[in-house]
């Protein structure tokens, strides 16, 4: 019986925005920066892509692809609020819950039919339950692992529902293009559509041997996926461990300020994430991985555990800068070692008069309060994450203070550990 599940929820970021402002309903809204900045999409509604609109695009040329979007800048505030709720409904059904990102989460129900009936059932009476409770819409996939549950949330969206079953892996996955499989960028997509690799199945048709003879150590990593193989465990208290997110570039990238520009964005993020759950981070960690999939990770504990987007991002960007600089195909940041925000260390962050970072900190609880008072919007995060910026009184749009537009499009992966 297929029991990992899958649940992911649809254009998250920008139902929100639809969900709290009635005129947005039916419109193309897009979530993230503002149209004339060099930021990227961080959600589009399915009104807007319909016009070619996705996430990770350049605001640019989303703003060609559909000049007529709604443009809303991220509040992750409220989005956690959402998704601490929904993560709520999904543990009061099984304690096995994996969250991914603020959006996507496993559940392992293996061994709970007795007590919850069949995890088919069990899928979409969470589906029904986060609806009536937070107004917004989950797909969920239900299979026998985290690889197939992953691709049947995503293959039926929105508004999914799609059960595989055993014995069903390989019938499932041969008719997809290889690009559905996550870490399959465009490079290596066309490498193999010149290989005549276009399809899962064909991936099957080739021996393990051939395959890693002709891609590398890719090839085996192949192989294994194309026969639905998986056996990753739901890990369901590694949230409390490590908080993070990975992005595969749709091309390489080697322009050292769009990777900066990247894990700004991303420390944004994981920091008011942290606030919102009242962690602390000792250690930042981050994760490079090159086009021959080559994969490193570096990370550095820090004197004083931070909830600190600047913080974050300077440890972080200090870190990718001390690797030789090269083509990267992902991208990932972690904060690591989470720690309670109360008690001795908090005090101790607050302790030291003058300290900047308790400066800082006391800025950013102070932006996510204007925030939850006045809505997203009424202040400017990344006039505080630029040193220069905190001296100049008026900047542009959060997006503005970026460096250029990417040259390459980033795909944002689910939130993991580094291996
Ligand atoms: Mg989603």
């Amino acid at each position: 019986m297929p029991s990992i599940l899958h649940v992911d929820m649809d254009a998250f970021y920008a139902s929100v925005e639809q969900r709290d402002d009635p005129r947005l309903r039916g419109k193309p809204v897009i979530v993230g920066g503002s149209p004339q900045g060099r930021g990227v999409v961080a959600a589009a509604s399915y009104e807007a892509r319909a016009f070619g609109v996705r996430s990770a695009m350049p605001a640019s040329q989303a703003a060609r692809l559909c000049p007529h979007a709604i443009w809303r800048e991220p509040d992750f505030d409220r989005y956690t609020a959402d998704s601490r709720r929904i993560l709520a409904i999904l543990r009061s059904t099984t304690p096995l819950v994996e969250p991914l990102s603020l959006d996507e989460a496993f559940l392992d129900l293996r061994g709970t039919e007795r007590l919850l009936g069949p995890p088919e059932g069990v899928g979409r009476a969470l589906k029904a339950r986060i609806l009536a409770e937070t107004g917004l819409v989950a797909s969920v996939g239900v299979a026998p692992n985290k690889l197939l549950a992953k691709l049947a949330s995503d293959l039926d969206k929105p508004d999914g529902f799609l059960v595989v079953r055993e014995g069903e892996e390989r019938a499932f996955l041969a008719p997809l293009p290889v690009e559905r499989i996550s870490g399959v960028g465009k490079k290596l997509g066309e490498r193999l559509e010149s290989l005549g690799l276009r399809r899962i199945g064909d991936l099957a048709e080739r021996s393990r041997e051939e395959l890693e003879r002709i891609l590398g150590s890719a090839g085996g990593w192949l192989h294994d996926l194309a026969f639905g193989k998986d056996d990753r465990p739901v890990l369901a208290h590694r949230e409390e461990k490590s908080h993070g997110t990975e992005r595969t570039f749709e091309r390489d990238v080697a322009d050292a300020s769009v990777l900066r520009r990247v894990l700004l964005e991303d420390a944004e993020e994981i920091a008011a994430d942290l606030r919102g759950r009242g962690l602390l981070a000792r250690t930042v960690a981050i994760k490079v991985r090159y086009p021959d999939f080559r994969t490193v990770t570096r990370s550095r504990t820090l004197d004083v555990p931070t909830a600190l987007a600047a913080r974050i991002h300077a440890v972080a960007g200090e870190l990718v800068a001390a690797l030789a600089p090269r083509r990267v195909r992902l991208l990932g940041l972690y904060a690591e070692n989470l720690l309670d925000a109360t008690g001795a260390r908090q005090l101790a962050l607050f302790g030291e008069e003058g300290d900047p970072d308790a400066r800082r900190l006391a800025a950013e609880r102070g932006m996510d309060e204007v925030r939850r008072r006045h809505g997203p919007g009424a202040v400017r995060p990344a006039a505080l994450l630029e040193p220069a910026a905190v001296r100049a009184p008026l900047r542009p749009p959060r997006a503005g203070t970026t460096s250029r537009s990417p040259s390459s499009t980033p795909a944002r992966g689910g939130r993991r550990s580094p291996p």
